[in-house]
């Protein structure tokens, strides 16, 4: 029997799995999560032997149960080929006896590649298993990665198209210029005056407007969502962890069956989530260790069991988990309230309307597996000379805050530890070589710092890289917050 899935908010909303890649987010409001988590029952002696794309269809066969087994092999050979710069997908490093699982080496150098290289198949698939003949739009605010990596996944796919927008002085230069160099026929990317919040409350308004879905639908349209919250991005993160535990039984690191813990740089909580969920089908973790920079407020949570957003939004060195609403914790609060959608429901409410909720004691014994921790500014920095002194290894800094929360933590239980590392150091080179020595790479432009990068650590530089140096800018649509729709409108000829 194919795994259904249900609304947190409604248990009685249940699509199957590619209706709920179509809709994204359900109609009241929640997540769709699998009515039943899954169990493998792969023998670890044959799971060290398989390659990721085989560890990939064993794992979202489970999930994906209305997928035909041609149509999810053709998703996963469709998404994981040489768009990756190694063969291994994810490879698997030992530094200083931590494992970094390295989920930086598809197109756009970030983790989101992980899973935006296979949503838009899996999504063109669910629109052709569900007869939708509409061309789907991709509607995307950004505040930096998820932007590009969604933009290099959905570009000229045949059936779907792409808009983005991203607050036009709230990115960094480099990932700015990623992002209006993207070629592709279907994509377009839109700066607007405004900050990351106006973008998201623009998009997720008209996701709201039925008068804008009915005159789209006249035209042969329809909106999807390319964000964390589509399990189409979460499933697919599943597959590495049991992936990197293969790994590490095939390189004698463990044996089959022994427990291991992860650290996870965290923001959305949808990478950890993931980690939970490959827990919970049988994978040995122990510990997951939820990594925050300073805006802490996970930490907080793992520690009191309360979630409180009403705080200081700070700016870090690791933007990409720089929020104060993680929106894939909600999963979680469904599966340790026992997949109640009530109580669930009352607390999202009561964080939407007064900023905070607290979980029961009863919830909170539920948590005993995961471990917040973070670092500061100051400690990310830190750790990446550490551990580039320590081992000519350079980390970026929200793989960095993982790493400082891994040697706080984690060194010395006893239990082989794997660090999720999310991003290149290409992407973030003006912080990681700052972090190395301030003084000598003080004043070089972001491009010369790269040549330094790539001397010191002899680490090539990736095509994503070397490509906007020079690629032609070709998008250049800026509009006010309030002219979101009116941008879509034209950008599709309603
Ligand atoms: C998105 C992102 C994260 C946070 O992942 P979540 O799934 O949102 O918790 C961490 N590091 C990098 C580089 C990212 O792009």
């Amino acid at each position: 029997m194919a795994v259904m899935y249900e609304s947190t908010r409604n248990k009685k909303e249940r699509v199957s799995a590619s209706q709920a890649i179509l809709k994204g987010l359900a109609e009241d409001g929640g997540l769709y999560v699998p009515e039943t988590i899954p169990s493998f029952d792969i023998e670890w002696e044959k799971l060290s032997s398989m390659t990721y794309q085989e560890t990939a269809y064993e794992v979202m066969k489970l999930f994906f149960g209305d997928f035909t087994e041609e149509e999810l092999k053709a998703c996963i050979h469709g998404a994981y080929d040489d768009k990756f710069d190694t063969g291994e997908i994810a490879p698997l490093v030992k530094k200083d006896n931590a494992y970094y699982l390295e989920l930086f080496h598809g197109r756009t150098i970030a983790f989101k590649d992980m899973a935006l290289s296979i949503l838009p198949y899996l999504m063109t698939t669910s629109a052709k298993k569900n007869h939708v003949n509409n061309e789907i739009v991709i509607l995307t605010a950004t505040s930096g990665d998820t932007g590009k990596a969604a933009l290099a996944g959905f570009a000229d796919v045949p059936g779907t198209s792409i808009i983005v927008f991203y607050p036009k002085n709230g990115v960094s230069p480099i990932q700015e210029k990623q992002m209006l160099t993207q070629k592709g026929e279907n994509t377009d990317v839109v700066g607007i005056i405004g900050n990351f919040d106006d973008a998201q409350t623009g998009v997720k308004k008209m996701f709201n407007s039925a008068e804008l879905a009915k005159r789209m639908n006249e035209k042969g349209f329809q909106f999807s969502s390319a964000n964390s919250i589509n399990i189409g991005r979460l499933v697919p993160q599943i597959v590495y962890y049991v992936y990197a535990y293969g790994q590490l039984i095939k390189q004698g690191e463990i044996s089959g069956g022994e427990k291991i813990n992860v650290v996870v740089p965290t923001g959305n909580f949808g990478n950890i989530l993931a980690a939970y969920y490959a827990k919970n089908m049988g994978l040995p973790i122990e510990m997951l260790y939820c990594a925050s920079n300073e805006n802490k407020v996970l930490y907080d949570f793992f520690c009191t069991g309360k979630y409180d957003r009403k705080r200081e939004f700070i700016l870090t060195s690791s933007p990409s988990m720089d929020i104060l609403i993680s929106s894939n914790l909600e999963r979680l609060i469904y599966h340790i309230a026992g997949e109640d959608s009530d109580k669930t429901k009352a607390l999202m409410e009561a964080l939407a309307s007064q900023g905070e909720y607290e979980i029961t004691p009863a919830m909170r014994e539920k948590l005993s597996c995961f471990a917040g921790g973070y670092a500061t500014e100051e400690e990310t920095k830190k750790n990446i000379k550490k551990v580039y002194d320590g081992t000519n290894y350079i980390l970026d800094p929200h793989t960095s805050v993982a790493s400082h929360v891994y040697y706080d933590m984690a060194e010395t239980s006893g239990v082989k530890t794997v660090i999720a590392s999310t991003a290149s150091p290409y992407k973030f080179t003006r912080s990681v070589m700052e972090a190395i020595d301030k003084e000598k790479y003080d004043g070089m432009t972001d491009f010369e710092l790269v040549d330094e990068l790539n001397k010191i650590s002899g680490v090539k530089i990736p095509a994503a890289i070397e490509e906007i140096r020079t690629a032609p800018v070709v998008h250049q649509l800026v509009c006010d917050k309030d002219e979101m729709q009116n941008t879509v409108e034209n950008i599709l000829g309603l």
